[in-house]
């Protein structure tokens, strides 16, 4: 059993969500086991973009600058219609931008990403990594945890944190098993040497193609070597599935109705990889005596504001600071972090489901959405999104908030 001196965390999961989650609680003190059930830990061959909230949670955690220094810095956020080709909006995220909200937006390579946290894993006594541990359960102790793996291994510690995704085990022993809500939204992923995205369409932008039922995204990558896409549309699929190798033909069937000069793009990769997305509903505690969930394991979330990683490195910050604050007490921890978080995280998730509806819409209402967001200026846009780039994980006097962080 863990001395008092030093408080114990075992943590499921070496995801953004797992692995943040350990380096923010170590640099603060924690001994902290990270139980992964992949043979080694990495993350997929795809971009991430990230918001000045991300980070924001990066530079607290310690791997701002080394992510700053891998990420595009892009110039705008572009949103089309896919079926006319015309320009909807056009959102700086230039210097003022940039000076509003504290930081920039950038998109960055997964890898390079959870390679910034690996690296300060690794890098950090307190933090232990264990592969191929798959957590199947818990018992809350006296004084901690005991976590079961399917190998049968038996781990103690002070405190779990389940940060074991969308499909976690702790949140289903600690829920009895919330169900996940399956939208039968599809996305396609793949990654595309410059060379081959067409020229009049490199864009330092994060861009969107919305059209009915269906949105595509691209963005450059890798410091303009490759372009990241995602092809996005609604199915009535039923089952909740990952990083699955995708059919070509599916994506140009869905995307029939799209712009010649967007559907060219679609035709390009030869490897799409495909995942069918969920979210689930909000749940009212993320605590079980000891226990505590993080990340997609505790809000996930569409894709739709690409918040979902942000979100997870949030909590890393708020639960870093909750830890310290109490004096290593993981119990009062556990409670201030999930009161600052719960309403925070679940925004994003129930304003994603919003979000995603307003992208597919047709008829009336598409002409509605486009009218009403060329109406933006950049000043309306900056504080529309305030509430989500201003934040940094904190609340009250440790809050970043757009406008007058530093
Ligand atoms: C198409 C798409 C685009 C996205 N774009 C963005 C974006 O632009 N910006 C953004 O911020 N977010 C984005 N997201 C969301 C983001 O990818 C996720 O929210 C984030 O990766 C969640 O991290 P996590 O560590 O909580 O979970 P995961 O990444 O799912 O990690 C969970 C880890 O736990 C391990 N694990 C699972 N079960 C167990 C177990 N029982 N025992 C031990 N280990 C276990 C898994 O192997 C995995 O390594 C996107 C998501 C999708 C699907």
């Amino acid at each position: 059993m863990a001395s008092k001196a030093q408080p114990s965390v075992i943590i499921a999961g070496g995801g953004i969500g797992g692995l943040s989650a350990a380096l923010g609680l170590a640099r603060k003190g924690a001994r902290v086991t990270v139980l992964e059930q992949a043979d080694t830990f990495g993350e997929i061959g795809a971009g991430i973009q990230i918001g000045p909230n991300g980070f924001h949670a990066m530079d607290y955690l310690g791997v701002g600058q080394v992510c700053r220094e891998r990420a595009v810095y892009i110039d705008h956020l572009i949103m089309m219609d896919g079926l006319s080709g015309e320009e909807i909006l056009r959102a700086p995220v230039d210097e003022p931008f940039r000076k509003f909200m504290g930081n920039p937006y950038a998109v960055i390579h997964r890898a390079d990403l959870h390679g910034a946290f690996l690296d300060g894993c690794r890098a950090d006594p307190n933090v232990t990594l264990v592969n191929r541990e798959r957590v199947i359960s818990y018992e809350n102790t006296a004084d901690g945890v005991r976590v079961v793996t399917a190998a049968g291994t038996v781990y103690e510690a002070n405190a779990l944190v389940g940060a074991d995704g969308i499909r976690s085990m702790i949140r289903e022993q600690m829920t009895g098993g919330d169900p996940l809500r399956v939208s039968g939204h599809v996305a396609y992923r793949a990654v595309l040497p410059i060379e081959q995205m067409p020229e009049d369409l490199r864009w330092n932008a994060a861009a969107i193609w919305v059209g009915p039922k269906t949105h595509f995204v691209h963005y450059p990558l890798q410091g303009w070597k490759t372009f990241n896409l995602v092809a996005t549309f609604v199915t009535d699929l039923d089952n909740v599935g990952s990083n699955e190798p995708g059919k070509r033909e599916e994506v140009l069937e869905k995307f029939g109705h799209i712009v010649p000069r967007i559907r060219r793009i679609l035709e390009i990769p030869k490897d799409w990889r495909r995942w069918v997305l969920g979210d689930r509903d909000p749940i009212a505690s993320w605590v079980d005596g000891n226990v505590a969930l993080l990340g997609d394991a505790a809000h996930p979330t569409y894709q739709y504001f690409a918040q979902g990683a942000c979100m997870a490195m949030e909590d890393s910050v708020c639960l870093s600071d909750a830890f310290e604050t109490s004096g290593g007490d993981l119990k009062a921890a556990f409670k201030a972090y999930e009161t600052i978080r719960i309403p925070r995280a679940y925004r994003v998730v129930l304003s994603s489901r919003e979000l995603g509806r307003i992208f597919h819409v047709d008829g009336v209402e598409r002409l509605v959405r486009n009218a009403w967001l060329k109406d933006k200026t950049p000043e309306e846009f900056n504080h529309s999104v305030r509430w989500i780039y201003g934040g940094n994980g904190l609340s009250g006097a440790k809050a970043k908030t757009a406008g007058r962080a530093a």
